[in-house]
């Protein structure tokens, strides 16, 4: 089943700026830079990687603002283009070698912007990952907070109820929880998943390098995650072959496609990416190693047991609606400016949120 993301949004007047041209470096240039990249890898403690809609372009999937992504060619009146479905979509190279560097250590936490579920069916550990704008495969229940992660798209965008309900039993003996499941998909102005974008934030902060893969950056809070690092001291290399909202504050600014930057990248640290074997779904990694699929759905059970201690995440969702911590494309007029605000408004969202929140299946 082929769901149209775009179509199911609502009409929104200020989606960014879209189609503004390409930049490619030379080649030298690019492997000059790669080699940059390495050292800086090599010698920072703390990678966090940002990814949008640029590093699934390979995969068939259209981005939003290139020169033929979703918004730009809905300018011009014309209809972008799919050259695959959500379920049928393969990770590309991209979404290997970030699971190739997770696995050696390099990379500490993911956080991305994309819908498409391909980080999650590559095998990443959902432990490590941040998905601030939902996922077109999870659907959460609105009573106790359990993820459904599916292995066919939801088909329901906006966060609204999908039409099934929670099977979780807490204890033996007792029923069911029965609560609504609700799509995960953000619609425009519509509050981030609390608990994701918490975990974003406080890994942006504790990095020391923030690596940004195919995307321009322009939709807040996600998109200004980057300048956190950069506020603690740390470096931003940002690889887009269009200009993002935050070139100024890079220390490395590569022109190129993220596969071939990856591709290179992953040589010079001498990794192998990993391949892809089928959909899989791991929750952590770090619970339980060494990776195959049977042990990542065992520690998913082990932490489906842990759940019934938590806190109910409604309660988390209405503190992210009073923050207002919404998705919208950022106004050009702060153009390359580090957000105070947001930064404040996170500090306030994070005292008030519940502590230990766990809601995997
Ligand atoms: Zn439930």
């Amino acid at each position: 089943m082929s769901v149209n993301y775009a179509a199911g949004l609502s009409p929104y007047a200020d989606k960014g700026v879209c189609g503004l041209p390409e930049k490619f470096d030379s080649p030298e240039e690019l492997k000059e830079k790669v080699k940059k990249l390495t050292e800086m890898i090599k010698e920072c403690q703390f990678l966090v990687v940002h990814s949008g809609a640029g590093i699934s372009t390979a995969s068939g999937i259209p981005d939003f603002r290139g020169p033929k992504g979703v918004w730009t060619m809905e300018e011009k009146g014309e209809t972008p283009k799919f050259d695959t479905t959500f379920e049928d979509a393969r990770p590309s190279l991209t979404h290997m070698a970030l699971l190739g560097l997770y696995k050696a250590g390099y990379l500490k936490y993911l956080i991305s912007q994309n819908v498409d579920g391909l980080h999650v069916r590559s095998g990443f550990p959902r432990d490590a990952l941040s998905e601030l704008h939902g996922n077109m495969f999870v659907e959460d229940c609105e009573k106790c907070g359990r993820q459904y992660v599916r292995e066919k798209v939801i088909g329901v965008m906006g966060l609204k109820p999908t039409g099934r309900y929670c099977d979780l039993v807490r204890s033996r003996g007792l029923r069911a929880c029965r609560g609504k499941l609700i799509s995960t998909i953000l619609d425009w102005e519509e509050a981030l998943p609390v608990k994701d974008l918490t975990r974003a934030e406080d890994a942006s902060r504790r990095a020391d390098l923030a690596l940004t893969l195919g995307t321009s950056l322009q939709i807040k809070p996600s998109g200004d995650l980057p300048l956190l690092t950069k506020k603690r001291g740390g470096r931003l290399a940002v690889v887009n072959l269009q200009a993002t909202k935050h070139d100024k504050h890079a220390n490395l600014r590569i022109h190129g496609y993220v596969d071939e930057v990856m591709k290179q990248l992953m040589e010079a640290l001498g990794l192998d990416i990993p391949k892809w074997e089928g959909p899989t779904v791991c929750e952590s990694l770090t619970k339980s190693a060494p990776l195959d699929r049977v042990t990542c759905r065992a520690s998913a059970k082990e932490e489906g047991k842990e759940e019934g201690k938590q806190k109910v995440k409604k309660e988390v969702k209405k503190e992210g609606k009073k923050e207002q911590r919404k998705r919208r494309a950022a106004p050009s007029t702060n153009e390359g400016q580090v957000n105070e605000d947001a930064i404040v408004g996170v500090k306030k969202e994070r005292a008030e949120s519940p502590p230990g929140i766990k809601d995997e299946k």
